[in-house]
């Protein structure tokens, strides 16, 4: 219980400032630092300070919000130059969704030709 109690609240600590995480980018709603196990050379997490434990918790009230996370993802593709070759945004949905962390995050992934995972599949 405990372990999957601080799971979740990894990244209210990284926001709080309570760990060693560098952060990229933060303002009063949302927060951006590399992922701990980068999938792409540019892999950057851009997480709501608020905690919405999954897209599924969202309503009408987080609209900004989410239109927040969406500006500062595409600020953070300008700011490691990827934006011009392309990145790819994910947001991973419980666990069919292959969400680990229970704290709406989007990946940012860049920096390597990835591929097209929906004409592939
Ligand atoms: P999810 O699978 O929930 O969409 O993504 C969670 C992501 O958080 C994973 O890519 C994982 O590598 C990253 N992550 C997990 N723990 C930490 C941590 O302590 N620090 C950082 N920077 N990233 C983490």
């Amino acid at each position: 219980m405990n372990c999957i109690m601080n799971k979740n609240l990894i990244f209210m600590n990284i926001i709080n400032r309570k760990t060693n995480t560098k952060i990229l980018y933060q303002d009063n709603f949302i927060t951006a630092f590399h992922d701990i196990n980068k999938k792409a050379p540019v892999h950057i997490l851009i997480v709501t300070n608020k905690l919405i434990t999954s897209l599924n918790n969202v309503n009408d009230s987080d609209t900004i919000l989410l239109g927040k996370l969406l500006i500062v993802a595409t600020k953070m593709a300008k700011k490691y130059h990827i934006d011009k070759n392309g990145y790819r945004l994910i947001i991973n949905c419980n666990s069919h969704g292959g969400q680990e962390i229970n704290h709406l995050h989007v990946h940012l992934l860049g920096g390597k030709p990835l591929g097209n995972i929906i004409s592939e599949s």
